[in-house]
């Protein structure tokens, strides 16, 4: 497990523009971001500022995984790939893209998980080629992987599924959600993980992570392996707002919770940020347990100021 990125190196955002759909919404960064003075210098942006279930297909944008040799994590960072409005056509070539650019790993992460899977589960190489074939005409592809046309098509059939370079994952804020995990775990990809944030309470992963929940074994405690793991990865953080009144506390506990939860299951962990509203009932003062208090913290994703055991920075193997 590598421990050098805490999450993505670089974003791709072919595809810009969402719809709220539950709780973790509520303060989009990305519908916020897409709303800035710097984001509407671009049509695109411009298109999608309602945040209204537009989406907006920016085909400039697909080939920038080609132009790095040196490889990187990159995450959709302004779209959700499950997205009703996002065209087959369109998740194709992202599709395509990723197969080519195979230095690289690419994060996707949706809370439409059952649109994600229903999608791969149609996928070809056939038509992974085809639309593979359309960089290829533009003369995108860089010329150093393929001499001919021939050969791209001969890379395509020889394709493994799932694609080794691509994570899938959802979101679970809140326990009312954490079924998407079950759509999760039925979708063919190498690498699946969920993204905790931003943390709205305590979420029991336990019978996703394959953990007891209580039985004679274990006397009741809930705290052996049962099975396997749905998911190879958990990151997780607090909320953020640009006015940090905004943002919706997280309470450290929580966080704690999960990064248990992941221990006992062995699964890797990470914990993003604290929020912009972190709350900690552990704080003792003159060996007197304080209930709740603000922890005055400014930058809330630096790791080194995060308390000891929260300090996780895994990453699945990949
Ligand atoms: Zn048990």
């Amino acid at each position: 497990m590598g421990t050098k990125i805490s999450w993505a190196t670089d974003v791709w955002n072919s595809i810009v523009g969402c719809s709220k759909i539950s709780a973790g919404c509520k303060n989009c960064y990305a519908a916020n971001l897409a709303k800035s003075a710097r984001l509407q210098q671009f049509p695109q942006y411009r298109e999608v500022k309602e945040w209204n279930g537009k989406i907006a297909f920016v085909p400039s944008q697909l080939t920038k995984p080609f132009k790095s040799k040196t490889p990187q994590l990159f995450f959709l960072s302004m779209s959700d790939p499950g997205h009703d409005n996002v065209k087959r056509e369109w998740l194709d070539r992202m599709f395509a893209v990723m197969a080519i650019a195979n230095q690289h790993q690419f994060l996707f992460l949706s809370k439409r998980p059952e649109t994600v899977k229903a999608y791969i589960d149609e996928l070809t190489a056939d038509r992974l080629y085809e639309a593979a074939k359309y960089f290829w005409k533009e003369g995108e592809i860089p010329k150093r992987l393929w001499r001919s046309l021939e050969q791209l098509k001969d890379y395509f059939e020889k394709l493994e599924f799932p694609l080794k370079n691509l994570w899938i994952g959802t979101s679970v804020e809140n326990q009312e959600v954490a079924d998407r995990i079950l759509d999760l775990r039925d979708t063919a990809a190498h690498i699946r993980f969920i993204s905790c944030e931003p943390l709205l309470e305590r979420v029991d992963l336990r019978k996703y992570l394959g953990i007891c929940v209580g039985c004679q074994t274990c006397e009741f405690r809930g705290d052996h392996q049962i099975g396997k793991p749905m998911v190879d990865w958990i990151v997780c953080g607090g909320e953020s707002a640009q006015k940090a009144s905004d943002a919706r506390p997280c309470h450290l506990d929580w966080l704690r919770s999960i990064v248990q939860q992941c221990q006992m299951a062995g699964v890797a962990v990470s914990v993003k940020q604290l929020g912009s509203n972190p709350i900690d009932s552990r704080m003792y003062i003159d060996g007197v347990a304080m209930t709740t208090f603000q922890v005055k913290v400014k930058d809330h994703t630096d790791v080194n100021e995060f308390p000891e055991e929260l300090r996780w920075r895994q990453h699945p193997v990949f």
